[in-house]
Formats: structure tokens, sequence, C-alpha cells
């Protein structure tokens, strides 16, 4: 209950966007998805908007490339606090606000920091 205020907006506060943009985009990918308001509009509108959507992307992470797996030392590079929270907080708003509205056509895929190398603090 306390992690819901601290999102700080509500499910009634997304504001809807006028629904002329992104008609025949299939695959979407936002690169450092965060809990912002702003970012969850655009997520849902690309959702409601997008008939052609089949696979939306979100990573929480600035940049993928930072990612063990992709790394020649095979760790990641460390996150910030900073950076852990606003990733713990952006796989929050995607459960409370994303997750109901999409569609089952779409396959949301949601890339978070390595629990290997960066484990998120709960
Ligand atoms: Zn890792």
């Amino acid at each position: 209950m306390e992690q819901e205020s601290g999102l700080g907006y509500s499910f009634h506060d997304l504001r809807k966007m006028p629904g002329h943009m992104h008609r025949n985009i299939k695959d979407v990918q936002i690169i450092g998805f965060c809990s912002a308001k702003s970012m969850v509009e655009l997520t849902c509108h690309i959702l409601e908007n997008s008939k052609l959507l089949k696979c939306l992307k979100l990573s929480t992470c600035y940049n993928g490339e930072i990612l063990c797996s992709y790394n020649n030392n095979g760790k990641c590079l460390p996150m910030s606090r900073g950076m852990m929270m606003e990733a713990h907080k952006a796989l929050l708003a995607v459960e409370r606000y994303i997750l109901g509205k999409v569609p089952s056509t779409v396959e949301l895929k949601v890339e978070e920091p390595c629990g290997r190398c960066n484990a998120l603090v709960s």
C-alpha cells in the first residue's frame, strides 16, 4: 500500500492522447522505461492505438548492452541504488497500469535488471 502512493498518481489520472499515431507499427521497444506518468501514458496509448502491434518490449535498464549476457567479463555494469529503485517502480507501474491493457494478440516482454548482478531490493 505504501508503494501505491510512491508512484504518485492513480490509474484515473492517466491522460488520453489523440489516437492517430502509431497505427501501423508491429514491434515497439521502449528503452529506459520508467514509472513516469508520461511514459505509462505513452505505453498505454501505443497499446490502444496500434492495431497491428505484435510485440511490445519494455526495458527498465537504461541500456541493454550493460547486461552480463552481452558483456565480455560476464558481469553487468553495477546499477546505483537510485537506478535500482527506479527500475523496481517501473516494474510496479507495468503490473498496475499496463498488464491489463495488453491484448491477447500482443506479446509483452519486460526486461528487468539482471537478478544475478543487480538483484532488486524489495
Ligand atoms: Zn548480470
